[in-house]
């Protein structure tokens, strides 16, 4: 593994103090940035931190919904370590969120998620995914905002949920909240993906092979 595909937490060194949103300083634990593989083709995007990750400081870790999403990750060979790992060894793919603090009583505001976008925007840009995977209907609205020429309204997570969107640059595949996922959206959503893994969704940008 060479440095550029080193799994570490807030690879990017950003603010772990960031106090952009004062309200939501006195509700977190703490900053919970982006982590995984910084040359991974694949990112998740959350609404915010959930309970275990405002503990461990990781993304979607740490409580039973992270335990899905790594159940996922690791039946799609993106990770080596049992869905329990509260700092797994990811490969291929980056977890981040809209918003980085939790307040366990309220969805972020508009604003607040206005307040953090430049860090969302940034590691999108660094990392140059081919596949961005919106994780519940607040994401996904904000990204096909960003990233599809279609009305953001116009999606519906239930029944957008392990799609393809083509995006300016990206691939959209939304995913239901693992809160929320049944059975039958986890084996759709992984069906997908190895589908897309099985034919080469790097050709819009002619990324190395790997
Ligand atoms: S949600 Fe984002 S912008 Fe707001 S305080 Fe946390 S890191 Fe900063």
């Amino acid at each position: 593994m060479d440095a550029n595909q080193e799994q570490i937490s807030n690879p990017y060194g950003m603010d772990s103090d960031c106090r952009n949103c004062p309200a939501l300083c006195e509700t977190r634990s703490q900053v919970v940035h982006g982590y995984g593989d910084v040359g991974a083709d694949f990112v998740f995007v959350g609404e915010a931190p959930a309970e275990g990750a405002d503990r461990t400081g990781h993304p979607f870790t740490g409580d039973a919904a992270g335990e899905t999403v790594q159940d996922i990750l690791g039946a799609l060979g993106f990770s080596e370590s049992p869905p329990e790992s509260e700092e797994p060894d990811l490969d291929n793919v980056y977890l981040t969120y809209l918003t980085r603090c939790r307040d366990p009583d309220r969805p972020p505001s508009d604003e607040e998620v206005l307040n953090c976008e430049g860090f969302l925007t940034a590691e999108i840009r660094m990392i140059n995914p081919e596949i961005i995977v919106p994780v519940g209907q607040r994401p996904l609205e904000e990204l096909a905002f960003e990233y599809t020429t279609t009305s953001p309204e116009e999606f519906d997570i239930e029944r957008d949920h392990a799609t393809t969107v083509r995006g300016r640059g990206f691939e959209l595949v939304p995913m239901v909240e693992p809160e929320a996922l049944s059975a039958e959206q986890r084996t759709a959503f992984k069906k997908t993906v190895s589908e897309l893994l099985g034919r080469d969704y790097r050709q819009t940008k002619g990324r190395r092979s790997r």
